[in-house]
């Protein structure tokens, strides 16, 4: 087998394990995003939790500070009914008035928090359902990602142990020069491509790839099987059965 037919079988093993690992990237993928809204959902639970916490703690300290002036309040009402002046009543009057609008502002105050924290508890209650609706579908997804993983399994090591073997037949210089394009470009026709003829009477061809026409004696070292690149766009050009067995016919 010549360099540009090991070449070319190498390829199209490389394309069918694309191929068949690309649709598991797919559920790949799709696993990575149920997985990351879900990882994204509890930790907003967590944050509204955090702050129902707050809030609690704040709503029990504005409760407790009430709760201290409603001590004084009723320590004062005490005091104004053992009140020997009403000079010193008045003065426990206006005490008490003063503590008691302290206090139904705390109250107040507590009330707006409270409404808050059971907003917040609805909140969490809504978080926590689409966090257990998203844990299904990560479920779905696992298990489709799984399934077609053991769908492909046999298939891709059966290719990768044939990919194996022809990049180890394969000149080295040759291999060099296709891994380094695999590397770089993400589109199969970047790494190889084929020959196109044009017009084999006037010996006219193209590069599969970038279109721009090849010279002859890229052709003529296409047709002896040999290592060629396009001279336009650097790609490993190859000659297709049909395209070889044209051009051996018209030259005989
Ligand atoms: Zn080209």
């Amino acid at each position: 087998m010549s360099a540009m037919e090991k070449l070319l079988r190498l390829f199209l093993v490389d394309q069918q394990l694309s191929g068949l690992e690309g649709r598991l990237g797919a559920a790949q993928r799709f696993l990575d995003a149920q997985s990351a809204a879900l990882a994204d959902l509890k930790a907003t639970r967590d944050s509204q939790n955090a702050q129902l916490r707050q809030l609690l703690a704040h709503i029990a300290n504005i409760e407790g500070e009430g709760d201290t002036i409603q001590q004084r309040i009723d320590e004062l009402r005490g005091k104004m009914n053992s009140s020997q002046t009403n000079k010193e009543y008045q003065a426990l009057l206006v005490e008490v008035g003063k503590l008691t609008a302290d206090k139904s502002a705390l109250d107040e105050q507590a009330l707006e928090l409270m409404e808050k924290a059971d907003e917040l508890r609805a909140s969490i209650k809504e978080t926590d359902a689409a966090a257990s609706e998203r844990d299904k579908m990560q479920g779905v997804a696992k298990q489709d990602r799984d399934k077609r993983a053991a769908e492909i399994k046999d298939r891709v090591e059966a290719l990768r142990a044939e990919r194996e073997q022809l990049a180890a037949d394969a000149p080295g210089d040759a291999l060099r020069a296709y891994e380094a394009r695999r590397d770089r470009f993400d589109e199969s026709d970047d790494v190889m491509a084929p020959l196109v003829e044009q017009n084999l009477k006037r010996h006219e061809f193209t590069c599969g790839s970038c279109m721009m026409s090849v010279p002859i004696d890229i052709v003529t070292s296409l047709m002896s099987g040999r290592f060629s690149t396009c001279t336009s766009c650097g790609v490993i050009l190859y000659l297709e059965e049909a395209s070889a067995e044209k051009l051996t016919a018209g030259k005989k």
